[in-house]
């Protein structure tokens, strides 16, 4: 067999091209990398647990009518996804102040937001992926006006959809988030992988100890230990539910 060809290799994948053009191959890596790659490490067995979550999650928001890149799981740590041309973008739905939103707010870490925030970064690592503003992101076309309302609209049908699924895993949804792509017909398509790599996940069985509750990436970012234990943790719980 014909070693396959590498499209891109990011910080947590590698994208491989497959016979069929509209067709790409995810490869879950093991690497870690925090604070725009500043911090790298592996845990164990990542890439597995996150394409089982990933692709567990993104069939459950097929299933509620949302259109994702998911295609199948033919390896336990490879996704087969629908080509799409991702949008420079990083969409982030916020339900409790942690991370960037404390910093620069000065809202206390835990806050319950009243309402669901959808905040726009522009994915450049050159620039640390800066926040955008509606009107920035449109003066640079990063995307259409018509595609920032429906990917706001989208994100917080996700966000419920997820928040609820969550909730009856006894996790607090805390933050996440997604990357939208463009098909070949120009449909918006959810893509990347919604993993404990991109969400805030607390456990709500642990009560407010601020590093027991901690089920995500925040444990590799501050160095708190058990981090392959936290992800498999989520996973047990999803396949519980799903
Ligand atoms: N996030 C991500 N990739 C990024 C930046 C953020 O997956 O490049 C996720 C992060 O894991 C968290 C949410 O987006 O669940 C909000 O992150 P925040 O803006 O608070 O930034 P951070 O504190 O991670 O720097």
């Amino acid at each position: 067999m014909s070693v396959p060809t590498k499209l891109y290799e990011g910080k947590a994948k590698i994208i491989y091209l497959t016979d069929d053009p509209e067709i790409l191959l995810a490869v879950f890596k093991d690497d870690a990398t925090a604070f725009n790659a500043q911090k790298r490490g592996t845990i164990p067995e990542k890439g597995r647990i996150n394409n089982s979550i990933s692709s567990k999650l993104f069939q459950f928001l097929e299933a509620r009518g949302i259109r994702t890149h998911f295609i199948d799981t033919p390896a336990a740590n490879q996704m087969r996804i629908r080509a799409v041309k991702i949008l420079p973008l990083e969409v982030v739905v916020r339900n409790i102040a942690a991370g960037s939103l404390c910093q620069q707010t000065g809202l206390p870490l835990g806050t319950v937001l009243k309402m669901p925030l959808v905040d726009f970064y522009y994915k450049n690592d050159q620039l640390g992926d800066p926040l955008l503003t509606r009107d920035r992101l449109l003066l640079m076309e990063l995307a259409t006006p018509e595609q920032v309302d429906s990917i706001t609209h989208l994100a917080l049908k996700i966000n419920d959809f997820l928040k609820e699924l969550f909730q009856r895993c006894n996790i607090i949804l805390v933050d996440f988030k997604l990357e939208f792509g463009l098909d070949s017909q120009q449909q918006l398509l959810l893509a990347d992988e919604i993993s404990p790599d991109t969400c805030r996940l607390w456990d709500m069985s642990a009560g407010d100890d601020p590093n027991l509750r901690v089920l995500d990436k925040d444990r590799f970012r501050r160095d708190l230990g058990n981090v392959e234990d936290a992800y498999q943790e989520v996973l047990k719980r999803i396949l519980n539910e799903l």
